[in-house]
């Protein structure tokens, strides 16, 4: 055993054919945080040689895993930390940016903390390829995923920007955070092999290491690269006449179909309409497919010819009509993967948004664990849908229903992180668990301070609740 310049005891475990050796990340290199010394692993770069030394590392399909608190090692992100962690793979343009398989590790590898440790953390990934743009970043964020999936005691749920993963006891010894890396850097050089280079860098906040308080401001200015950088690939749903379907959660979900439109990034957030329109470029038979637009019947609710059609014949025949923009009349399909819901409060005739990482209970009555557990397995849900953070932030957000004026509800963070695409007048006016999760005092706060859904939805002051149809039921009027 030897001690590490950051503290921990190394074990001089064997680690493939990865070379440990120490490395200072300091503030010098990262100008607004002050990022503690870690340590580098070198991954094999020989086309040959990528998966050397995964030999005693379950991979593939049948290790897609979901591992119980007890049985864990290491948590990173999750409820526990509100989310507040992130996966952040970039396209870099400049090849000399970018160290091919290189690891930097700041924190504690796996096998270094005590079983059940839980911490926030920042996984960040540079991918450089001739011809790999902007456009081909969630392609290979997919592929990252699929690769991590089938890793033995490896255990991820959430979304890119709002990890959950867990690692179990049963791989301690076996699986360290370079050999994760290492799978991807194979897999995806493997599946694309326009990608040429790939470099890693793991940061486990534990307490010692610096905890949420490291991690935010990170959190933060990655966020607002990736922002840009999908600002700059930005489309509408006019300039396009195909959008796109993805079935890839059939496997929780048999009648599950996803419509991916410029406005509308699928509520597992993992990819947007440039994403899709790549992945079909490069993978023509997968899951992803084009859904021709067809003729616009309600561009408020966003109801297409087309859309109906591919979705009814990818649903197995269950489901006949979508409305691409709306929560309440014939929403598309939740599988279970959503990073948030929109839900109907009848007692106010309004929608109310709640997000994974919310752990209090909903004017429903309801934890959103059990609203996700109700709305999820493929069902069309009328009056409820699976919303992801970046479909929020779009213009056509659940335009059908009435958009912000219908939204009366969500926590008290979610609200704040939303804020600049929250309409300024609707925004005080929409309560939060801090106001109250109370349908009748709800009320009375809408009233209070003149939410616009008052006048625009309720009659003579009252709220009108809809009478929803049952799942996959029709609507009497239609
Ligand atoms: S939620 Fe939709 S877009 Fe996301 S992986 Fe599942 S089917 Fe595809």
């Amino acid at each position: 055993m030897f001690a590490c310049a950051n503290g921990w005891l190394c074990r001089g475990l064997t680690v493939g054919q990865h070379v440990q050796k120490e490395v200072k990340v300091s503030a010098a290199e990262d100008t607004e945080v002050k990022i503690p010394p870690g340590r580098e692993f070198q991954l094999p770069t020989d086309p040959d040689h990528l998966w050397d030394g995964l030999q005693d590392v379950g991979l593939g399909i049948r290790w897609v895993a979901e591992v119980k608190k007890a049985d864990m090692q290491i948590e990173l992100s999750g409820p526990k930390w509100e989310y507040k962690s992130y996966t952040i793979l970039e396209v870099i343009e400049d090849p000399n940016q970018v160290r091919d398989g290189i690891v930097t590790l700041i924190g504690p590898d796996i096998h270094e903390v005590e079983p059940g440790t839980s911490a926030p953390s920042a996984w960040e990934i540079k991918v450089y390829g001739p011809g790999i743009t902007q456009r081909h970043r969630e392609y290979v964020e997919r592929q990252m995923a699929m690769a991590l999936h089938g890793i033995e005691g490896y255990m991820a749920f959430g979304s890119f920007q709002a990890p959950w993963m867990r690692i179990s006891k049963a791989v301690v010894g076996r699986l360290t955070f370079a050999k994760l890396c290492q799978v991807v850097h194979a897999y995806v050089k493997t599946v694309v092999p326009q990608v040429e280079k790939m470099e890693f860098r793991w940061i486990v906040a534990t307490p010692e290491v610096g905890g949420l308080d490291l991690i935010l401001p990170l959190y933060k200015r990655g966020i607002e690269r990736l922002k840009a950088q999908e600002q700059s690939v930005a489309l509408e749903d006019e300039d396009v006449d195909i959008f796109y379907g993805c079935t890839i959660c059939k496997s929780l979900a048999p009648n599950h179909v996803c419509a991916i439109t410029p406005s509308q990034i699928p509520y597992c957030g993992i990819l947007s309409y440039n994403g899709a329109q790549v992945t079909v470029e490069l993978d023509p038979e997968g899951y992803i497919f084009p859904m021709p637009k067809g003729e616009c019947r309600d561009p408020d609710l966003g109801s297409y010819t087309g859309v109906d059609e591919a979705v009814y014949e990818r649903s197995n025949h269950q489901v006949k009509r979508v409305n691409i923009f709306s929560a309440i009349r014939y929403p598309t399909t939740n599988c279970g993967c959503f990073e948030g819901a929109a839900f109907y409060i009848p007692e106010v005739d309004g929608l109310g948004l709640a997000i994974r990482r919310y752990i209090g209970v909903t004017p429903l009555g309801i934890k959103f664990s059990r609203l996700a557990g109700m709305i999820s397995g493929g069902s069309q849900n009328h009056g409820y849908k699976g919303i992801s953070l970046r479909s929020m932030q779009s213009k056509t957000f659940l335009k059908g229903d009435g958009g912000w004026n219908r939204i009366v509800w969500m926590p008290a963070d979610m609200k704040q992180e939303m804020a600049e695409y929250i309409p300024e007048e609707v925004y005080d006016k929409i309560a939060t668990e801090q106001d109250t999760i109370d349908p009748g005092e709800l009320r009375e706060f809408l009233k209070q301070k003149g939410h616009p859904i008052v006048e625009r939805f309720w009659k003579n002051g009252e709220p009108q609740p809809l009478n929803l149809p049952p799942p996959g039921g029709d609507w009497p009027d239609e």
